[in-house]
């Protein structure tokens, strides 16, 4: 008997007299000699002669397909699937192709696909499952999901294509991963978008620690797809999110765009997303922390009155004793002066670099001032 054992259900077992020689029979095992591959293509092209009739429940789970038997669904294609389709563990050497084909629950949970997964205008109805799943492309271009996606885990290696793709359930994209040329979510639609259980926050977008989503090209797509979705469930909070990453990403596609450009294009649009890189990640998060804005300001506090403890002399104080009681007193005192604009009429007795100090950390504040008031009025206005 075939020793195969699903991962995920230890009471799935395979019923198949095991191949000789191997502790696995032939749709299980890996390796697979010419003849073993006849047979099995022979096998599948029987068991989908006897599901069609019927339209059984199609069980491939932990199969192997070698890249010369794919799994060919095209009988279906006229009056389509009503039972589920079980692909789940199974590993594919080649493509596996359910374009245009209408279809019930398609269940490829931990599948590992060496080639494309192609639902082209596929309809789903029922729900997608392709959590943990390791593939190299998969284009659900303009496909149908009635119900609930899942991609939680996905593993895609070079890139995903969701244009126009309708999620009419959840879509699941929570540690998901797109590498290589990233994914594309125009025209993308869905009910609802779930990344994940934590509330967003500036680590969203990265798949390991904060279990949000990783996309390497094309990012700004998912999150316009984002913003829509979370604006028309009114989930102000995601929506703020989904569009504070979309902002960062349209920096990151300057700097690319740039870069091909020229030297001077590409060193602005370097300086342009690290400005905005420190301003609203440091500073709002993205758009409703009252700490991070606290924490900014405090920050910047602290920072001015180290700088005017420390360097009396650039500031045309007198006092060289730096490490005393009174001198990092009045430090905090000037900084918080300076801050709510009292007290600064004595500037004229500062030497230059103290007064470029000074006036800097005046303008500072300023910005401070007003992003601390927008980031509470965000908040009370909610
Ligand atoms: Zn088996």
């Amino acid at each position: 008997m075939c020793e195969w054992k699903s991962a995920i259900d230890q009471s799935r077992g395979c019923a198949v007299t095991a191949e000789p020689d191997s502790p696995l029979c032939l749709f299980h095992s890996e390796q697979k000699t010419i003849d073993q591959v006849d047979r099995f293509r022979a096998a599948l092209a029987a068991k989908l002669e006897a599901a069609r009739p019927s339209n059984a429940r199609l069980d491939f789970r932990g199969w192997d397909f070698p890249a010369t038997a794919p799994l060919n669904l095209g009988r279906f294609r006229t009056n389509g699937l009503t039972m589920p389709l079980d692909l789940g563990e199974t590993h594919f050497h080649g493509d596996l192709d359910l374009s245009e084909l209408s279809l019930r629950d398609v269940l490829l949970e931990n599948a590992k696909i060496e080639g494309a997964v192609r639902l082209r205008a596929a309809l789903v109805d029922g729900d997608l499952v392709l959590n943990g799943a390791e593939l190299k492309h998969l284009s659900l271009r303009s496909a149908v999901i009635e119900g609930d996606a899942d991609f939680t885990g996905l593993k895609v290696l070079d890139s995903g294509d969701f244009l126009g793709t309708t999620f009419k359930g959840v879509a699941m994209f929570a540690s998901s991963r797109f590498m290589n040329n990233g994914a594309v979510f125009t025209g993308t639609k869905a009910v609802g978008l779930d990344l994940g259980p934590d509330s967003p926050s500036t680590a969203w977008r990265r798949s390991k620690r904060s279990k949000g989503i990783e996309i390497a090209k094309g990012e700004r797509s998912f999150w316009q797809f984002a913003l829509g979705t979370y604006s028309s469930l009114g989930d102000r909070e995601r929506a703020d999110a989904a569009h504070f990453y979309e902002r960062s990403a349209s920096y990151a596609d300057a700097v690319v765009e740039a870069k091909g450009r020229s030297r001077p294009a590409y060193f602005r649009a370097r300086l342009d997303q690290y400005i905005a890189y420190c301003f609203w990640n440091g500073l709002i998060g993205y758009g409703t922390s009252v700490s991070r804005a606290l924490f900014g300001w405090l920050v910047a506090a602290i920072g001015f009155a180290c700088l005017y403890a420390a360097l009396p002399a650039v500031f045309g104080r007198p006092d060289p004793h730096i490490f005393t009681w009174a001198n990092w007193r009045e430090a905090l005192f000037m900084s918080m002066r300076v801050f709510v604009k009292i007290g600064t009429a004595s500037i004229a007795t500062v030497p230059p670099a103290g007064q470029v100090l000074l006036c800097s950390y005046a303008a500072a504040s300023t910005v401070l001032i007003t992003v601390f008031v927008a980031v509470v009025t965000r908040k009370v206005m909610r």
